[in-house]
C-alpha cells in the first residue's frame, strides 16, 4: 500500500510528502488500511516504527468526515502516557493536518499550566491529544465533553500500565460513546497488557511488526 493509493485528500498527500513520508513503514502498511476500514486494532509496534503516523492517518480521515461539534467536543481522542509523547504526537498531527479545514487540535497534558489548555477548548476542536490524569481533571470541570468521540487511540498501553494509569484510562473510556473505533499501540503485549487491551477493543485486528 502506497499513501497515494489510500484515497486521501490531495492536501493530506501533499502534507505527507512535505513531511518526508514518501513510502509507508511496515506498521503503516498494515495499520492504515485496517484503521481506515473502521475495525479496531491492537498493534505491537515500538517507538521508531512509524506507529504515530500509522494511527494518525485513520484518526485524521475520520475527523475530516465527522461534522464539527463546536467547542469542547472533539471527535477524536489520542491518549498517551507522557507529556513528551503527547507533544510529539501533536507536532506530527499538526504537520499532517496543515491546510485541512476545521482540524484544530488540543493538547491536554499534566505538568503544564491548565488555563491555556482550558482556553484552547473554547474554540472548535476536532482532535484531543491527552495524558489520562489531566484529561480526567478537565472532564470533571466539564471543560471538555467526550460524547461525540468516534475514534480513540491508546498509545503505549504497556507504559500506561507500568505508570499505573489503567483505572484512569478505563475511566476516560467510560465517557466515550459505546459505538467508537479503538486503535491500540504497545511495544510489547504481556499478559497484563493483553487484559487491559481486551477491555478496550471489540473484535480487533492484530498487527505485529
Ligand atoms: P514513531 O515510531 O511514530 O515514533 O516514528 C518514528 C519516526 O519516523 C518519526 O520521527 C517520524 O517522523 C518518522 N516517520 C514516520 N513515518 C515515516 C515514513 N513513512 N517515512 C519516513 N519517516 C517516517
Amino acid at each position: 500500500v502506497e499513501f497515494e493509493h489510500c484515497g486521501f485528500p490531495a492536501t493530506l498527500n501533499g502534507n505527507l510528502k512535505k513531511a518526508g513520508y514518501e513510502a509507508p513503514t511496515p506498521v503503516q502498511m498494515q495499520m492504515v488500511p485496517v484503521g481506515l476500514s473502521g475495525r479496531d486494532v491492537i498493534a505491537s509496534a515500538d517507538t521508531g516504527s512509524g506507529k504515530t503516523v500509522a494511527f494518525l492517518l485513520p484518526v485524521i480521515v475520520k475527523a475530516l468526515q465527522k461534522p464539527s461539534h463546536g467547542e469542547r467536543n472533539p471527535v477524536a481522542l489520542i491518549l498517551t502516557p507522557t507529556r513528551e509523547l503527547a507533544i510529539q504526537i501533536e507536532r506530527q498531527c499538526k504537520e499532517l493536518v496543515k491546510c485541512l479545514p476545521n482540524m484544530r487540535t488540543a493538547l491536554l497534558v499534566g505538568g503544564m499550566p491548565l488555563p491555556p489548555q482550558l482556553h484552547r477548548l473554547k474554540s472548535s476542536i476536532k482532535i484531543v491529544i491527552a495524558t489520562p490524569g489531566r484529561l480526567l481533571e478537565i472532564v470533571r470541570q466539564k471543560a471538555v465533553q467526550l460524547d461525540k468521540v468516534s475514534i480513540v487511540v491508546v498509545d503505549e498501553v504497556d507504559t500506561m500500565l507500568k505508570m499505573g494509569f489503567q483505572q484512569q484510562v478505563l475511566e476516560v473510556l467510560e465517557q466515550v460513546p459505546e459505538e467508537h473505533q479503538t486503535l491500540l499501540a504497545s511495544a510489547t503485549i504481556p499478559t497484563g497488557t493483553e487484559e487491559l487491551a481486551a477491555r478496550l477493543v471489540r473484535d480487533p485486528v492484530r498487527i505485529a511488526i
